[in-house]
């Protein structure tokens, strides 16, 4: 099976489901575009790296760039955010809306590009591009319960701590729409399994639980994931998300008290993780673009990192 790579695809009348193309590759990154008569809402801004990507994508929609007025994003992570500093320079009438806890670093992104860094190196560039600051004036902070205006829609900020501390998924309660950030997992299109993108250091299971109850009890129709695009059976998903999370915590719990380290532990789960997506769908192509949107590494060192610290060695 090829997967094709479709820039913009309209979800409703004034809602359309952006692909970054992420390295390439179709059904990684998903950004998505309110349209509104007083300007337009891009919910996540995707990477520094595929802000052309972002660019072509909206006007594959039939908008414009210089015509979005908000940014929002669910966290600052940087397939999410990265791109947003060079947004607000390109686009002088927009504003960036983040949690409180993520605003510091999208002003003064230092901290979050030198740790970065530290993950990926001389790869730093190729795969996130530049990440530009934010002028503090053009930050608007966004807690729980906020409502932010998108054209005709309204969206409710519900904080959701699990993959970041300051996570926000957007639900839209006329349209049962809920935008999932990285709190509602990983499913690639043409795929059932659900992943948990679980990279350091934020990773809290039991909070992440608890986002898990909170999505549910609202009963959305629609999950809207930025890794990757609309899934119509929320209840199954967000189950498998909680199953597959307790499971990989505990196995990874196992291999460390074994005495694994995380390249070996990563190696089996990448392998592991392969396997399913040939067996769910026998087109290991998908497992590419799982690997890209939740790297095996980091969802072993994001849970390593969360199992040392809740079950302390004596
Ligand atoms: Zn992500």
């Amino acid at each position: 099976m090829t997967r094709i790579y479709t820039p913009a695809t309209r979800l409703d009348d004034d809602l359309w489901l952006l692909d970054l193309n992420f390295q390439g590759e179709p059904g990684v990154i998903a950004s998505y575009l309110i349209t509104g008569p007083q300007g337009h809402t891009l919910i996540e801004t995707g990477p520094g790296s595929t802000l052309n990507a972002l660019e072509h994508a909206v006007s594959a929609a039939g908008a414009r760039l210089e015509d979005v007025t908000q940014l929002v994003v669910t966290h600052i992570h940087l397939d999410h955010a990265g791109a947003a500093g060079a947004l607000l320079r390109r686009v002088p009438e927009a504003r960036l809306l983040v949690h409180p806890v993520g605003a510091p670093h999208m002003i003064d992104p230092s901290r979050l590009i030198r740790s970065a860094t530290r993950i990926y190196g001389d790869r730093m560039d190729v795969l996130w591009g530049a990440f530009e600051p934010c002028p503090a004036e053009r930050v608007t902070l966004l807690a729980d319960g906020q409502i932010v205006t998108c054209g005709w829609r309204t969206l409710r900020a519900l904080h959701t701590p699990g993959h970041a501390w300051h996570h926000i998924a957007f639900h839209d309660a006329s349209g049962d729409l809920l935008f999932t950030g990285d709190v509602g997992g990983v499913r690639i299109p043409g795929a059932h399994i659900v992943r948990p993108p679980t990279p350091p250091p934020d990773i809290d299971v039991e909070a992440w639980h608890a986002s898990i109850d909170r999505m549910l009890a609202l009963a959305p129709k629609h999950l809207l994931m930025t890794h990757f695009g609309r899934f119509d059976d929320p209840e199954r998903h967000l189950g498998e998300l909680r199953r597959r999370l307790d499971e990989w915590t505990e196995w990874v719990r196992q291999r460390l008290e074994l005495g694994d380290d995380a390249d070996a532990i990563a190696q089996s789960l990448r392998e592991r993780n392969d396997a399913d997506v040939v067996r769910d769908t026998s087109d290991a192509t998908l497992a590419v673009a799982y690997e890209l949107a939740t790297p095996s590494r980091m969802t072993v060192d994001g849970l390593a990192r969360y199992v040392t610290k809740r079950y302390p060695r004596p």
